[in-house]
């Protein structure tokens, strides 16, 4: 701690708020508004109350697992459930087919695998993601090539795809981030111009939707996680999802040992398999949390609307935008930009201290993964180096930036989904305590 400098920036603050009361003397109308002391340097809170809990289950789930426990069919092989599963799962998606696995990182291993792409090969990825978007590429032997965000919605940016695209080229992996819908649109003309596969990381977009369409049925093949925070949870899950049944059907036979399915036929093994089952469990668990997802998206999505429309008004506060093309969102996550210019210069890091304070939880977001440590490990590998010659390594490492990305890490704030689960006057609180931080930038600074 720097003392001297502590005592000049109070000092400042101390003359700003003069200022400012100086200013209001001569402005009756804002005579009174004198800010409320923030939490964080001990005045009361916003909010003491916690938000909505997650998750949410009743006791229909409960017996519904007990049934399972005491029927003693555990397991796929032996049971319906996952079957039913998949079945009303592909129907709440619009999809064909759909595909119950382990979780949502081997959902996206598997897709990668039944679509060919493999050692050697490059697929575009965003950086603003979480890590199994990159892993999945790296542990298939393949080069993740980043392609730069759009900072206004966080996602890949469309305009920088082509220019990523060398001979090596296989696919495109868009993630619908923070549940926000990836512009779709582009990203399919430009897959199809370069004859490229297509793959939805829906894994934070269930129900989330582009001109009526649902995420993960827009693509060639896409994948969900069904992980504890997501909107769709059983602890641990995955699906894919398509609208090509044969695709589909290598899906369940790589992940039930190789076993054939539907039109992959063979005695014995058809296909080199492996497992990633899905278990009775997580399938019953994920039947009763079907039964009340479209309701909370309908919810989530108001109350996003509400918060978007109190909060943009704020300077220095700017919320994630959906493209044209989202005609629904699934608000995974509620984020904005935080500009400290315009909040006195206060730190991001003590805006979310001072936000924690008022009774909000917060948090700030991804690191840039194409900075993490995994891809050079991944790149000095010995699987790497036999795959790749040093020249393609070179070059990537060159082109491996992006500097929009870096500039959104240190920008954005989450809010977790289940704090929009609530009232409108949630909304109202979490509003008001950023109104309050700025109101006390000064002092805060
Ligand atoms: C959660 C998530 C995954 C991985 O899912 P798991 O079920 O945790 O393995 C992949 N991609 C994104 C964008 C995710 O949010």
């Amino acid at each position: 701690m720097n003392t001297p400098n502590l005592t000049r920036r109070h000092f400042l603050a101390a003359a700003s708020v003069g200022t400012l009361a100086a200013v209001s003397n001569r402005t009756p109308a804002y005579a009174a508004a004198q800010p409320a002391k923030p939490a964080i340097l001990g005045g009361p809170p916003v909010r003491t109350r916690p938000f909505s809990s997650w998750p949410i289950w009743d006791q229909a789930d409960e017996e519904s697992i007990i049934s399972i426990l005491r029927s003693g069919n555990w397991f796929r092989g032996r049971g319906k459930v996952v079957d039913e599963f998949e079945t009303q799962y592909a129907r709440m998606m619009d999809a064909k087919a759909c595909m119950g696995t382990v979780n949502g990182t081997n959902a996206l291993l598997t897709a990668l695998h039944v679509l060919g792409i493999g050692i050697g090969d490059e697929v575009l990825v965003p950086p603003y993601t979480f890590v199994a978007t990159v892993s999945v590429v790296l542990m298939s032997n393949a080069l993740p090539v980043f392609v730069d965000v759009d900072p206004r919605t966080f996602q890949m940016d469309p305009a920088k795809i082509e220019e990523k695209i060398t001979e090596h080229t296989r696919a495109i992996l868009p993630v619908h981030i923070l549940g926000t819908m990836a512009d779709m649109d582009r990203i399919n003309a430009i897959g199809k111009k370069h004859t490229l596969k297509v793959i939805e990381d829906a894994c934070q977009a269930h129900l989330a939707e582009w001109k009526g369409k649902k995420a993960g049925s827009l693509g060639d093949l896409g994948c969900f996680s069904f992980q504890n925070s997501k909107n769709l949870p059983s602890g641990e899950g995955g699906a894919i999802i398509g609208n090509d049944t044969a695709l589909l059907d290598k899906c369940h036979s790589f992940t039930n040992c190789g076993r054939s399915h539907g039109s992959v036929k063979g005695r014995g093994f058809a296909f080199l398999g492996t497992n990633r089952r899905m278990t009775q469990y997580q399938a019953a668990i994920l039947m009763g949390q079907m039964k009340r997802i479209e309701k909370d998206a309908e919810i989530r999505n108001a109350n996003a609307r509400y918060l978007t429309s109190r909060i943009e008004k704020i300077p220095g506060i700017t919320p994630q935008k959906a493209y044209q093309g989202q005609t629904l969102g699934a608000y995974h996550l509620y984020a904005f930009r935080y500009d400290p210019e315009q909040f006195g210069r206060v730190s991001r890091d003590k805006f979310l201290s001072a936000l924690r304070a008022e009774g909000i939880p917060c948090s700030s977001g991804y690191r840039p993964l194409n900075k993490e440590g995994i891809i050079e490990d991944t790149l000095t590998s010995r699987n790497f180096q036999k795959a790749f010659s040093a020249e393609r390594l070179e070059n990537y490492r060159r082109q491996n930036n992006c500097p929009v990305n870096d500039k959104l890490c240190t920008e954005a704030v989450w809010l977790p989904q289940w704090m929009l689960l609530g009232p409108k006057a949630d909304m109202d609180d979490i509003a008001d305590a950023i109104q309050k931080i700025y109101d006390n930038r000064q002092i805060l600074a």
